[in-house]
């Protein structure tokens, strides 16, 4: 694995170094899971790679395993959170609401959700 939250600007790195506080709810060796500084539903999780990925779109093949990692520990936080239903949201670019950029994975849950997204 590439060196962990490796970027030295990086909000989330930051937070992966313990520079900056969060609710953390799981960590292993590859992946970071924290309570969303301001939740958009009763429980929001984002689970992010320790590895810095700006975003989706610039990951490659050999980031596969690191994302489905990504999405294994998202289910195991679900599912320790006992959420029954949520949704999984990766915003990509500024333009779809990415503000941070460092993939990540929002779990959403607690409430119903419209469909389509705004
Ligand atoms: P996105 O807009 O998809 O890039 O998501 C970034 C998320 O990070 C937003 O939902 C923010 O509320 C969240 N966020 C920003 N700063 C912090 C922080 N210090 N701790 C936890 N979550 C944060």
């Amino acid at each position: 694995m590439s060196k962990p939250f490796a970027d030295p600007s990086c909000l989330f790195c930051r937070i992966g170094r313990r520079e900056i506080p969060a609710k953390i709810v799981f960590e292993d060796e590859i992946v970071l899971a924290f309570h969303d500084v301001a939740p958009k539903a009763p429980t929001h999780v984002l689970v992010i790679p320790k590895t810095h990925l700006a975003r989706l779109s610039k990951t490659s093949g050999a980031d596969a395993a690191l994302l489905g990692e990504c999405l294994a520990a998202l289910r195991g936080v679900a599912r320790s959170l006992s959420l029954e239903s949520y949704r999984v949201v990766i915003n990509d670019g500024a333009e779809a609401g990415q503000s941070v950029f460092h993939v990540h994975f929002h779990l959403l849950g607690g409430r119903a959700f419209a469909w389509p997204p705004g």
